[in-house]
């Protein structure tokens, strides 16, 4: 995975794949200080590109660091990159972090912020959950508080609990777990948001405690140009019973129909199914 062929932007320039390498003493790597962002390119086009350079920017600046960068010179950073890398048809993923300096501890003003492009080829990120359903466990793990942490930030210290999430997950035979929030709420899966569906209406959560994804927001769109009735709302972990379709929507998720969570099943029904199908034909549009 790190000794192969290929270009990865770093700080400015094109560098080869093997060499894209950080010091060890790498402020983010201790002090989780890093800012990522998950893109699609479909076609050789970016899907909402500006946005997610947008967010990568906004991200930073919530956890206190600015990128040197400005939104255009990251667009080209992306494209320079798919191109040196021949891709038309890939994921994105650039990263943001405060890297290693004169500044050792907590503390890390003097230290330089850094960036990185880098592009790969990423196919059905559940598998095939897109037709079958994805089967998600519970997690134990509770998104924090918004008093506690920057929640809207797309931020590696934000993470930790999900890949402790999403192990406990894969380790019960489920693609991936369904998180709630510090109040109890149901929140999101642990890379994606996630909608439900009640006699032909659809329910997500409100999106005040963690990421209100690009394609979340991307589907709400469609879900209102369809006339499709939504409801953005506090849901309990107890109405997952009541629900009869569920999928989940991020940008390497796509749409994914979801099958079961713990011991609820669902049935990868009609309005799931159609709007997974508008998500791909407007990507690709
Ligand atoms: N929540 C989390 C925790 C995520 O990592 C992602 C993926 N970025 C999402 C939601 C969905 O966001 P988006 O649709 O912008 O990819």
């Amino acid at each position: 995975y790190d000794d192969r062929d290929g270009k990865i932007w770093m700080d400015g320039s094109l560098v080869e794949w093997r060499d894209a390498k950080v010091h060890i003493l790498t402020h983010a790597l201790h002090y989780a200080s890093s800012v990522f962002e998950g893109e699609r390119c479909y076609n050789g086009k970016i899907f909402k590109s500006v946005e997610h350079s947008e967010r990568l920017k906004r991200s930073a600046q919530l956890i206190d660091f600015e990128i040197p960068y400005s939104v255009e010179e990251i667009e080209a950073a992306k494209e320079a990159t798919l191109k040196a890398n021949n891709l038309t048809d890939a994921y994105v993923r650039a990263v943001a972090w405060r890297g290693a300096g004169p500044d050792m501890g907590v503390a890390s003003a003097r230290n330089p912020v850094r960036m990185a492009v880098a592009v790969w080829e990423w196919g059905a990120y559940y598998g095939d959950a897109k037709t079958k359903g994805a089967k998600l466990d519970i997690s134990k793990w509770r998104r924090p508080d918004p008093a506690t942490i920057p929640c809207e930030a797309k931020a590696a210290g934000l993470y930790m609990i999900c890949t402790m999430s999403k192990h406990t997950a894969e380790a019960k035979g489920c693609s991936d777990a369904l998180m709630m929030d510090y109040r109890g709420y149901v929140a999101e899966a642990t890379g994606a948001n996630v909608f439900f569906v009640k006699n032909g209406e659809v329910h997500t959560p409100t999106p005040d405690c963690f990421l209100n994804g690009i394609t979340r927001q991307t589907v709400l769109q469609m879900l209102r140009d369809k006339g499709i009735t939504f409801h953005e709302r506090h849901i309990m972990p107890e109405e997952l019973e009541s629900f009869e379709q569920c999928w989940l929507t991020g940008t390497a998720a796509e749409v994914t129909p979801v099958g079961q969570i713990g011991d609820y099943s669902f049935e990868v029904g009609a309005l799931t199914l159609d709007v997974a199908e508008s998500y791909e034909k407007l990507v690709r549009s």
